[in-house]
């Protein structure tokens, strides 16, 4: 599995850099976004370093739609009720902040004052 000794999300995954876990498996994790923009602020991300949306391809899939599979299920163990958003910030233009694939799922009372 691709591994970034620098990237603060692979120090996630190695356990290198504490987190608020709410799933883990094979694939993915999914943990706590530490300066959350609405009530329910977690991250999906790949356990494999993908730096950014534009690396994802055909062979990237499966994995895709896991990730956005799971969401609803996150949700609703999280108690969002109401809705919630999903967001992935892509590059530069896109304002990604941390260089590995990750996907915003937003829930609670406005979810999308920001971003
Ligand atoms: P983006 O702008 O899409 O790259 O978002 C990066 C997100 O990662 C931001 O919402 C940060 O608050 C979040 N973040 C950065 N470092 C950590 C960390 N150590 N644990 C949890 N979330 C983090
Ligand atoms: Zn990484």
């Amino acid at each position: 599995m691709s591994h970034d000794s620098n990237c603060i999300f692979c120090k996630i995954v190695a356990g290198k850099i504490p987190s608020k876990k709410v799933h883990e498996d094979e694939e993915l994790l999914v943990f706590h976004d530490i300066h959350p923009w609405a009530p329910v602020h977690v991250l999906v991300i790949p356990k494999a370093h993908i730096a950014t949306h534009y690396e994802v391809g055909a062979e990237h899939e499966a994995m895709l739609g896991r990730m956005l599979a799971l969401a609803p299920k996150l949700m609703r163990d999280l108690g969002v009720v109401n809705g919630f958003r999903t967001l992935i910030n892509t590059g530069e233009d896109g304002r990604q902040e941390v260089q590995h694939l990750h996907m915003h799922v937003m829930g609670g009372a406005r979810p999308w004052l920001r971003g």
